[in-house]
């Protein structure tokens, strides 16, 4: 079979099953080979690796991941894909291609079913209108797998990685850092892609933390903190925290609860680290 990240066979196959673009699914296919082998290098696969492809398309990745991995397990939710699928990586002996919604699919299971119930690696060029319910339903039912390497909107691949005090930093920035350690790995322009998307992308590489960086007794409240903190960015915390309606906190005591823990009342949240939020989130629960 042809090396589908070369635009003219890629034209072929899409041509050969007139094939159309469905744009609610964000179907923006790479079309560049060296992109395709940083994805694969920074994904660090080996032999050893059961990977999950999120939206294999027409398998131009598909086939990158089953050179070096031991098995790939590839979930598309567009029907029309799967015969294309069945045919582009007919060679390989690794590939199982499913027709899914992943953001419906139990992963936990796949683990189990394909690799013994021992963690994954996630590698993908995400849909970018579910980037984040994806990335947060991995880290937050605890399914198990131990690296992520997606293609994201650039601006969201920033926010992952940015750090108090910057204009990127938010609650996003906060819950990825919880769960993993975040590095972008490459910058990928629009020409990349067919069709081409509307913005710039970028390669993040996500190393799953096998225990958060931060020890907190009540992982809810600190996530209940945190998204009350940055939907209020502008005003200072205590007054985000009591506007968000987080039952029993008020202004006074998220004011008293950061002096004693000698961060000034007067701090917005875009300033506070993790281990800060997770300070106070101990502080406060036992209120
Ligand atoms: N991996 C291919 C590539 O790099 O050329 C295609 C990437 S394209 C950006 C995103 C793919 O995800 C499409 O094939 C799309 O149909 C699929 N997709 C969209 N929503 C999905 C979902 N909820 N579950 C599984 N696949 C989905």
């Amino acid at each position: 079979m042809a090396i589908l990240g070369i635009p003219r066979n890629t034209i072929a196959v899409l041509q050969k099953y007139q094939f159309h673009f469905q744009k609610k699914y964000g179907q923006n296919f790479l079309i560049d080979t060296s992109v395709l082998e940083r994805i694969t290098r920074a994904a660090d696969i080996g032999p050893e690796d059961c990977v999950l492809e999120i939206g294999p398309g027409i398998g131009t990745m598909t086939q990158y991941l089953a050179e070096s991995a031991g098995k790939v397990v590839a979930v598309e939710i567009d029907r029309a894909l799967i015969p294309i699928l069945e045919e582009t990586l007919a060679s390989y002996r690794n590939v199982t291609i499913l027709h899914g919604d992943i953001l419906k699919v139990d992963i936990s299971g796949l683990a189990k079913e394909y690799n013994g119930g021992r963690p994954l690696k996630v590698v993908a060029n995400l849909p970018y209108y579910i980037t984040t319910p994806i990335i947060m339903g991995l880290f937050e039912k605890n399914v198990a797998v131990s690296g992520i390497t997606v293609m994201v909107q650039k601006e969201v691949a920033e926010r992952m990685q940015a750090q108090p005090g910057t204009k990127d930093y938010g609650a996003l920035s906060l819950a990825v850092q919880y769960y993993a350690r975040p590095r972008i790995v490459a910058n990928v322009p629009p020409n990349c892609f067919m069709p081409r998307p509307a913005v710039g992308s970028a390669v993040i590489h996500l190393e799953c933390c096998e225990v958060p960086p931060v020890e907190v007794k009540d992982e809810r409240l600190l996530f209940e903190l945190i998204r009350a903190a940055f939907n209020q960015r502008r005003k200072m915390l205590p007054n985000a925290l009591a506007g968000a309606g987080i039952p029993g906190l008020t202004k006074e005591m998220a004011a008293e609860a950061l002096r004693e823990l000698g961060i000034p009342d007067t701090i917005r949240g875009e300033r506070m680290s993790l281990a800060e939020f997770a300070m106070l989130a101990d502080r406060l629960c036992t209120r």
